[in-house]
């Protein structure tokens, strides 16, 4: 993905979390209680599910180190 303020390719990686997936939630939500649930108002990120390997859920995120930006696609 080439980044949108500069133009040069982002780095390739993810955003990590261990029982619930990753999500975007707006100004004064809380995210669930509930283990492997999305808020209601949530926006959950493209999450995968990996047990073995980072024992958690990760999303797909992409970084640029010259503009100090991160953009995860969101599903
Ligand atoms: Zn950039």
């Amino acid at each position: 993905m080439k980044c949108p303020y500069c133009g040069k390719e982002m780095a390739v990686g993810y955003i990590h979390n261990h029982s619930q997936p990753v999500q975007w939630l707006p100004n004064g939500a809380m995210p669930s209680r509930i283990k492997w649930t999305i808020t209601d108002n949530g926006v959950p990120l493209k999450n995968k599910y990996k047990f073995f390997k980072e024992n958690g859920y990760i999303a797909e995120a992409f970084y640029c180190k010259d503009c100090r930006i991160v953009i995860a696609p969101a599903e």
